[in-house]
């Protein structure tokens, strides 16, 4: 019997892991430069959270989620999504009591059919600030998308969509325009979307089915039939985003998935990855604290699809270096039997202490010195330092070039640190 992964998890390898870390780390420097402050919370909420927040008649709720009874009979499920849990969390610990920038990172799991970019165990970080009614907000968010972009040097692959909700009342006048709409045309609509007009109409506008995309261009749109607030909103954000410098477009059809949403709506997209071409996906949800039993506070956020972004990332050729850079040997303390194990995970500890950002590889395992040798050279390592009995008689590390043809040095142990310090620091600089 072999044991095979879930279908659409995945495992991450060493090699892929240097790139995640590089991205998550770019991402997750930027939100605290910010002022967004970490919160951690459960992968687990009970079903009702999500079938509350995101909505029942949505595909999230209705077909994609990992639910469970538990043993106490509990309806539980594995996060699809992070919003809902973060403002659950905001407010049971009460945190609205004031303004509050928050960020999280985490999988999430949805039963969607797997294909390149989009998976059942996916990866997010998330951002949710809450308490903030204005524009100036929203803004906040797409300026700290972009300097992520400028900091992964992904600016000329990514586009922000952009589109506005508008508030409660003209979402609904706007509901009855679109059922009259797509009323009429009831013989082009498939049955999902009849369903949808029932429950949801604004959903048909995300179908991508060609005929109704085509039917859905000549529908009324949302975005003529804002009121003045509304209006006036989300022209606030597109003139600090043109003072700032941050390309952008009006997308009138872009409505996201998920019921809580008003007011601004967004998404970053890219045309390098196929047909999964979000890459960061947000906006306003200004009714959902109170939907979950909060006292009423407006709220904003988005989510990076770090699995996606990753992709994106791959093709830059310098991420790579670099990424790999990071998880890169720099010396491979090698004794040259088991006698000199012991001097060996001394001179390391020592190296360790002495270099604190080298990366210090010592031999595990025995055998002959040359299956130990092959073994330094396959750990990438660009030097050895071999104990033997000799060495370990006369207090010095015979310093071996493993990448070029340098002669091999003798170094008494009082120097090898000082002599180790010197090499690094000439490898990073270049
Ligand atoms: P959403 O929570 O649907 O707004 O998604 C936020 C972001 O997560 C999207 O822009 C995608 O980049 C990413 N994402 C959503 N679903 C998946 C999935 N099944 N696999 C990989 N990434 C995903």
């Amino acid at each position: 019997m072999k044991y095979k992964a879930v279908r659409g998890m995945r495992d991450l390898l060493p090699e892929d892991t240097g790139l995640w870390a590089l991205v998550e780390g770019v991402i997750k420097n930027n939100l605290q430069r910010f002022g967004y402050r970490e919160i951690r919370i459960p992968l687990l909420e009970t079903t009702e959270l999500f079938a509350r927040s995101v909505g029942t008649d949505t595909d999230l709720v209705g077909k994609e989620m990992y639910s469970f009874n538990d043993h106490s009979d509990e309806s539980l499920t594995l996060r699809p999504e992070g919003t809902a849990g973060c403002a659950r969390a905001a407010i049971e610990r009460n945190l609205l009591q004031q303004p509050v920038r928050l960020w999280y990172q985490g999988p999430m799991f949805r039963y969607e059919r797997p294909q390149k970019g989009r998976y059942r165990q996916f990866e997010q970080i998330g951002v949710e600030a809450f308490g903030w009614h204005g524009p100036d907000i929203d803004v906040e968010i797409l300026e700290m998308g972009w300097r992520i972009w400028q900091a992964l040097g992904l600016t000329d692959k990514v586009k922000l969509e952009l589109n506005t909700l508008g508030s409660a009342d003209v979402r609904k006048r706007y509901r009855d325009s679109l059922t009259a709409y797509f009323s009429e045309h009831l013989a082009t609509l498939d049955e999902h979307s009849k369903r949808r007009l029932k429950t949801n109409p604004l959903r048909i506008l995300d179908s991508k089915a060609p005929a109704i995309k085509e039917l859905c261009e000549q529908a009324p749109r949302l975005i003529d039939a804002l009121d003045d607030p509304s209006a006036s909103h989300f022209a606030v954000i597109g003139d600090e985003l043109d003072a700032l410098g941050i390309p952008f477009e009006v997308n009138p059809r872009l409505v996201r998935g998920l019921d809580y949403y008003s007011h601004t709506v967004f998404e970053w997209t890219t045309d390098a990855l196929g047909a999964q071409n979000a890459i960061c996906s947000g906006g306003r949800y200004d009714s959902l604290v109170e939907l979950l039993g909060g006292r009423p506070t407006p709220a904003i956020g988005l989510a990076f699809g770090i699995d996606r972004v990753v992709l994106l990332a791959a093709d830059h050729v310098d991420n790579i270096a670099t990424a790999n850079a990071a998880q890169q040997i720099d010396f491979y303390v090698l004794p040259l039997t088991d006698a000199e194990h012991t001097a060996a995970i001394q001179l390391a500890a020592n190296l360790r202490i002495a270099m604190s950002n080298a990366h210090i590889l010592c031999h595990a395992g025995s055998g002959k010195v040359k299956v130990r040798m092959k073994a330094a050279d396959r750990s990438g390592a660009g030097h050895a330092l071999l104990l033997g009995a000799d060495e370990v008689a006369n207090g010095i590390v015979t310093l071996k070039f493993l990448r070029d043809d340098s002669a091999q040095e003798q170094v008494p142990i009082a120097n090898i640190a000082d002599r180790l310090s010197m090499i690094w620091h000439q490898s990073k600089t270049g």
